[in-house]
């Protein structure tokens, strides 16, 4: 397709001509993001509204505030992370100083998905903007709104060689990894992030993807079970169970069980009252498709609390699903919607085991109080990241990487990682002409005993 070739190589000769290497551009088109953001809030509400039904609340919690400290974060941190990193240099190169510069990769595709539909197409973009890069956003279609709105208000703040939207679905996308990009950076299912790096192989393009998979929750008998429940009410059903790193399931010990589900249920009708379904702030489901595959699992097991569903709305009740076995087909694949599986343990060792033979989660939640069980839990099961004692939070802190391991993703970003994510780290070691020790050179005598001597 001529336009997005068009389109690709404009931003390259903007980027070649040097246009987004200086501190200055960055800052600027960082303070014109927020900018944007800020003036537009009440269109931003109201697209998410209709896109999600998600709340004022939830979109500033998850999407708006979370953009805009990751602005201010990279804003108050931007010229120091552009700085040269200096590093040791051995004595074999005497004379010699060795540093690392961070250089933009060049013309990098964003592609997001639609269940934070704002704040997933945005949050990459903070890091291709600061690390000096020109990009072209690929926002979901599933997200009509809030991509037409994005595509829109980047249309009229941004210089359209540095900064792009293109709308569409997978033939566009399909379209646009033809192309020689520098960078992709892809948010979405498993399945798509295989396809975006078989294209990225192409033209040798690295690729950062950030997927998803079945994050399990543990609540062990020695947890606190009333603020266990809560936080696992909240970081299950907030977006409806839409969440990339949301508790797919729960495992809980069977000498706690009874009380977690009690307290469950009771944080479920506190949050979003005892019919949900006519809760004009809780959050739909994304299109029929999925309301249809969500659904489907509601057969399995037996229904604790929840379970009934509008088709109209594309609403699901929080719904927790009890006497759930692996061979369940809610078991089998990512749920991403609000329904709890639940599974109990007597033997944590056990548990443990099973979760390490399934595909290594994005993100894995434990809850108990025994430091030396936290400690064994983390370090013994594969996961992208994670809380002890807590869902959800580990996202939200721009120090910790971002990101999956294995078929829940590779790289990371948030924070000062999004700038590393779209930088090159070029080696430089700067030699010096003052002297030439001779060692390294053949035919001098001295040269292998004296080597010897300092590489031991
Ligand atoms: P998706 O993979 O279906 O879509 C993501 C993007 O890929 C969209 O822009 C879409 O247009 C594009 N796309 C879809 N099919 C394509 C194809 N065949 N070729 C090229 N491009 C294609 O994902 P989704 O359904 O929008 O999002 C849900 C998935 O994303 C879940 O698995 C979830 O866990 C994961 N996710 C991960 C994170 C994370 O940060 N790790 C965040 C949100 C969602």
């Amino acid at each position: 397709m001529e336009t997005t070739e068009k389109l690709v190589s404009d931003a390259r000769t903007y980027f070649l001509n040097g246009n987004t290497v200086s501190y200055d551009y960055r800052k600027k088109q960082l303070e014109t993001l927020k900018k944007m953001l800020k003036t537009h809030e009440p269109q931003i509400y109201r697209a998410l509204k209709k896109d999600l039904n998600k709340s004022k609340s939830e979109v500033f919690t998850t999407e708006l505030g979370f953009l805009y400290s990751e602005i201010d974060y990279a804003l108050k941190n931007l010229r120091y992370w552009m700085e040269p990193d200096k590093v040791t240099t051995p004595i074999t190169h005497k004379g010699a100083k060795s540093y690392i510069l961070r250089e933009p990769y060049g013309v990098s595709l964003v592609i997001s998905p639609w269940n934070y539909p704002l704040q997933l197409a945005l949050a990459p973009i903070i890091g291709a903007i600061s690390a000096g890069n020109c990009v072209v956003l690929k926002p979901s279609e599933h997200a009509k709104e809030t991509s037409s709105l994005i595509k829109e208000m980047v249309e009229s703040y941004f210089d359209p060689s540095f900064f792009t939207v293109v709308q569409g679905n997978k033939e566009i996308t399909t379209e646009l990894l033809k192309q020689p990009f520098d960078k992709i950076f892809f948010t979405g299912n498993s399945t798509v992030g295989k396809i975006v790096m078989k294209a990225a192989s192409e033209h040798l393009t690295p690729v950062t993807l950030e997927l998803g998979g079945k994050s399990p929750a543990i609540v062990d008998q020695d947890a606190n079970i009333n603020l266990a429940a809560k936080r696992m009410v909240w970081g299950k059903f907030t977006n409806a169970g839409q969440t990339c790193v949301a508790p797919d399931y729960v495992y809980v010990h069977e000498k706690v069980k009874f009380k977690f589900l009690k307290a469950v249920k009771k944080y479920i009708r506190t949050f979003y009252s005892k019919d949900p379904l006519k809760n004009n702030d809780y959050t739909r489901i994304i299109n029929e498709k999925h309301f249809d595959r969500i659904s489907s699992f509601l057969t399995n097991g037996t229904i604790l609390h929840g379970g009934r569903t509008n088709r109209e709305t594309l609403m699901i009740e929080p719904t927790i699903l009890d006497r759930i076995t692996w061979d369940d087909p809610i078991m089998k694949e990512e749920i991403f919607g609000p329904i709890l599986p639940v599974l109990n343990f007597a033997d944590l060792e056990e548990a443990l085991n099973k979760i390490k033979t399934q595909d290594k989660p994005l993100a894995l939640y434990y809850f108990g109080e025994d430091s030396q069980v936290q400690q064994q839990v983390i370090s013994y099961v594969p996961f992208g990241g994670g809380t002890i004692n807590d869902t959800l939070s580990h996202l939200a802190n721009p120090h910790l990487p971002f990101g999956g391991v294995g078929s829940s993703g590779m790289g990371s970003y948030h924070g000062k990682y999004s700038f590393d994510t779209f930088s090159h780290e070029k080696s430089i070691l700067k030699q010096t002409t003052k002297f030439d020790l001779p060692f390294r050179y053949p035919g001098g005598k001295i040269t292998e005993s004296i080597v010897k001597k300092v590489i031991k």
